[in-house]
Formats: structure tokens, C-alpha cells, sequence
């Protein structure tokens, strides 16, 4: 089971084929259920995973932001997360485990 926690809700995350989904990635908010489509690109899929936690983010913090910006922001979130996954992994672990003199 694929689940994110996402501000304290856990919200599954269900692949299925495109046809099925209607986009890369749709959110059901009476289920917190995130379809992403199965039969994209990993840089796609991935993309609309960040971009349906923006969604849910907005949709919590009712943001009001427009589609495009929220579009804008998983495409940020995208590029600075995906190359950097070791190093986001390191500088956790560092911050959690720094010693304070
Ligand atoms: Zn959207």
C-alpha cells in the first residue's frame, strides 16, 4: 500500500492507466484517495504525485491558488527534490543527529 501523510492525513496513492485516471495524476478528496497514471514516465508520474500534494496542501490551507501555479510549484518541488534525494536523506539524518556544543 502506497500511502502519504500529507498535514496529518494519510491519502493513498492508486496507479492506474491513464484512460482510467483522465490525467497524470487526479486527487479524491472525499476518499483521500491520489490516482496516478501507471503508463507515463517516472518524471511524470513523479511530477503529478508532488503536484497532487500541492493540491491537497491548497485544498487544506484553502490557498485559493490557480491551477497553474500549483503546476508551477510541483515542477519546482520536481526539480530540486529529484536530483537531490541522497543528499535531502543526508541533511536529515545530519540535522535530526547534530550534536549542539
Ligand atoms: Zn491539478
Amino acid at each position: 500500500m502506497n500511502e502519504l501523510n500529507i498535514m496529518g492525513y494519510t491519502w493513498n496513492i492508486e496507479f492506474r492507466e491513464k484512460r482510467h485516471v483522465g490525467a497524470t495524476g487526479l486527487m479524491d478528496i472525499d476518499r483521500q484517495v491520489i490516482y496516478i497514471a501507471s503508463d507515463v514516465s517516472y518524471e511524470q508520474q513523479i511530477t503529478a504525485v508532488l503536484h497532487e500534494i500541492v493540491e491537497a496542501i491548497n485544498f487544506k490551507c484553502e490557498l485559493g491558488l490557480a491551477h497553474n501555479e500549483i503546476q508551477a510549484l510541483a515542477s519546482g518541488l520536481f526539480s530540486a527534490v529529484r536530483p537531490n534525494w541522497t543528499s535531502l536523506n543526508t541533511l536529515d539524518w545530519n540535522i535530526k543527529n547534530a550534536q549542539v556544543d
